[in-house]
């Protein structure tokens, strides 16, 4: 117990500070009862919860977080779980008498031999003047400058302590425009700033961070084994997740730092490349950097170089993955999804090249091609005299900006004379974005069938059901592999059934991989199936034996 003894002797020649000690037998007590504080601090908000109404209001939810640290410590699930006394600190703006002052508030605990709380300690001390230039630049950092402050404090640290191995992180918010259009730009806002916040309570002296741009911010973390990487990653995602009950999720790039000579840009853009590399995977949110994602840095400008060559040249191919009926164990449509065959590079799948079609705008060329054979697979079956299964195709969102679409979409109609209910029609539906919305309309008024991809994905919600016009929805695969592996979570896939049927919409659940899910879904009431357990995605060519076998 010496420690906190010891340290309460110490501080009690500084009576500038403020000491709070907690034990089983007097609760909150001051041990130096003529620091200033209390001149104007009531006694009976003598407590650590009870400082909190010092706390300036736009840094009460760092206080919180720090609260809810110690909490955790506490119950000793916290990082300090394990050792004699933790420490955990804030840094903190607080109103005194004469202004606002610069405090970092510290908490110890001391645990007796049963493992329990038997004393705390809280200092509140006065920053110094480096501490407090530190924290209004964290305040301030915004722009292009703050990097090279990042670089040489970096630098810094790990000339400090030469021993030990590092790494960058990199992480920002997924799909934080989402946000900002659902919650508004000013809790957009809000959040980073609650970020930065935390962010200083939660990285202890040898972490460095920065934030490099709107939502992305950089931290430097020194470490001993991989998990280490994972713990701190783990230990970001409590604190800054759930601001003021706020749905997000954030994203986490990792590389690691082989030789402290290398120029920090190297290995902070080589975290970039990871954090980008998850984009659009329900599934994973850290990412560690792998030599081989440079190669995308290449197939990006391959990939602009190339397109419209590929286009031209027929590179572009429509590949099928049959739907099936869960009950019947048959096909009842297919879904059309393009691959890139390349002579040299071989099949290029769609997320490598999608993505940055969508930004480019060349996807509207590529989707229209690919309706238009998935149009003509559908004539071919007509004249061989096959009943056709309809196929659907994705439509793009940047299809959907202007409403030259509809007419693409009703010339295929009209040219390979087709019936409408064969060309069903795949929109991501995310929130309230008044283009989509225009253009659901024009489908609809124009026959089509209408299926909303990857509901339960990300930021759909309840909410788009209410009036929608869609058709049928597509469970994404995510959703499906989240949930199903918990008691709940197949309550809550049963219920989105159930309600969705009770609405009067058609399910197809998606990324159906194992006969247990397909017996599942079957059980809830969704009867149709698209997934590896079925098949993959095939050429027409394959496609055709399995619809005429
Ligand atoms: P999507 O529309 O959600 O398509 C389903 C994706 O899930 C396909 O990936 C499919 O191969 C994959 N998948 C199906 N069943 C399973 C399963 O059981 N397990 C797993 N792990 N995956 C499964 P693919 O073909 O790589 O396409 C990826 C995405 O690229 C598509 O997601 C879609 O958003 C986009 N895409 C593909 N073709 C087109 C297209 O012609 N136009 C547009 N605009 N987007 C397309
Ligand atoms: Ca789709
Ligand atoms: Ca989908």
């Amino acid at each position: 117990m010496a420690m906190i003894e010891d340290l309460i002797e110490f501080l009690q020649s500084e009576p500038e500070d403020l000491i709070l000690l907690w034990d089983r037998i007097e609760g909150w007590h001051p041990v130096n009862s003529e620091s200033r504080f209390f001149q104007y601090w009531k006694p009976e908000e003598v407590s650590l919860k009870g400082l909190r109404s010092l706390v300036v209001e736009s840094d009460r939810p760092v206080y919180d977080v720090f609260l809810k640290r110690i909490e955790t410590d506490i119950r000793g699930e916290g990082e300090i779980c394990g050792t004699d006394a933790g420490r955990t600190y804030a840094s903190v703006r607080m109103q005194q008498e004469e202004g606002i002052g610069y405090y970092n508030v510290e908490c110890r605990f001391h645990r007796n031999a049963d493992h329990c709380i038997s004393k705390m300690l809280v200092l509140v001390q006065q920053m110094d003047a480096e501490e407090v230039y530190r924290m209004k630049l964290a305040h301030t950092i915004t722009n292009d400058s703050t990097p090279s402050f990042f670089a040489t404090t970096a630098r810094e640290i790990m000339v400090k302590n030469p021993d030990k191995k590092y790494a960058i992180i990199q992480f920002d918010v997924a799909k934080f425009k989402v946000i900002n259009e659902i919650y508004g730009e000013v809790r957009g806002d809000e959040i980073l700033q609650f970020f930065i916040d935390t962010l200083k309570v939660v990285c202890h002296e040898n972490q460095l961070y920065v934030r490099l741009s709107a939502d992305v911010f950089m931290i430097l973390t020194p470490y001993e084994e991989l998990e280490d990487i994972n713990r701190f990653i783990d230990l970001l995602d409590q604190n800054l997740l759930g601001y003021k009950d706020m749905n997000y999720t954030l994203v986490y790039g990792v590389c690691l730092i082989r030789d402290m000579k290398d120029g920090l840009r190297k290995y902070g853009d080589s975290a970039a490349l990871a954090r980008q590399s998850i984009k659009g995977d329900a599934l994973t949110h850290v990412a560690f950097f792998e030599d081989k994602m440079k190669e995308g840095i290449y197939t990006r400008k391959f990939i602009e170089d190339n397109m419209k060559k590929a286009l031209k040249n027929k590179e572009f191919v429509m590949y099928l993955q049959p739907k099936y009926s869960i009950s019947q164990n048959c096909m009842v449509g297919a879904e059309a999804l393009v691959r890139w065959i390349h002579p040299e590079k071989g099949i290029i799948p769609p997320m490598e090249f999608i993505p940055l079609f969508e930004k480019n705008g060349f996807v509207i060329k590529m989707d229209q091609y690919i309706w238009e054979e998935a149009c003509k697979t559908i004539r071919q079956w007509m004249d061989d005299g096959i009943e056709p299964l309809p196929i659907s195709v994705n439509v793009s969102r940047r299809n959907l900006r202007d409403n030259q679409f509809i007419d693409v979409l009703n010339g295929l109609i009209d040219k390979y004379q087709i019936p409408k209910k064969y060309l069903e029609i795949e929109i991501t539906e995310t929130i309230e974005d008044a283009q989509v919305n225009n253009g659901v309309t024009l489908l609809k008024e124009n026959g089509y069938t209408l299926l909303m991809d990857d509901f339960g994905s990300g930021y759909s919600s309840l909410n788009m059901l209410k009036d929608t016009q869609f058709d049928v929805i597509k469970m994404d695969r995510g959703f499906l592999q989240d949930f199903i592996g918990s008691e709940r979570g197949q309550r809550i896939v049963e219920h989105t059934i159930k309600m969705t049927a009770d609405i009067g919409l058609d399910m197809v659940a998606e990324g159906v991989e194992t006969q247990e899910q397909a017996a599942f879904l079957e059980k809830c009431g969704c009867d149709t199936a698209q997934g590896f357990y079925y098949d993959r995605p095939m050429t027409l060519e394959d496609f055709n034996k399995k619809m005429t076998k």
